[in-house]
């Protein structure tokens, strides 16, 4: 089990106080997170280093954005040897209408996607709506 530290240096990352809290952070989490759920984590922390680190992170695969149609961008940590491939790695994601929170469902894959010619994807986002397994009672 690699440490935090070795993991950020392996995405090429410096290794910052900052930088392991947010991680930390984002791994006791088990939901995807906005920016503001970060800033209220860290309320004396300075909200352009929130924004920095977690752009950097996104940068790096280290986490991805998810537009799950609420209208804010959330984030979630990758998983291990995740490239943020649209043929690899992009997952569905589930939004519940009830508590609200999104999670990342990695074990579904998005299937292969197909556009037409002379168009190029950078991007797929699979959002499906419902009530997670927490509020369903199962
Ligand atoms: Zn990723
Ligand atoms: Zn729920
Ligand atoms: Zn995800």
């Amino acid at each position: 089990m690699k440490t935090i530290e070795e993991l950020l240096e392996s995405k090429n990352i410096r290794v910052t106080a900052m930088r392991l809290l947010i991680y930390k952070f984002l791994v006791e989490k088990d939901v995807a997170v906005t920016l503001s759920d970060i800033e209220n984590a860290f309320e004396k922390s300075d909200r352009t280093t929130l924004y920095r680190t977690i752009k950097t992170f996104e940068e790096k695969g280290i986490v991805h954005q998810i537009d799950d149609g609420t209208g804010i961008t959330k984030y979630a940590l990758c998983e291990k040897g995740c490239n943020c491939e649209i043929e690899n790695d992009l997952h569905l994601h589930f939004h519940c209408n009830n508590c609200n929170e999104t999670v990342c469902l990695t074990a579904h894959k998005i299937p292969q996607i197909k556009v037409p010619d002379g168009f190029v994807a950078e991007n797929v986002n699979l959002v499906v709506k419902g009530i997670c397994d927490k509020c369903s009672g199962h």
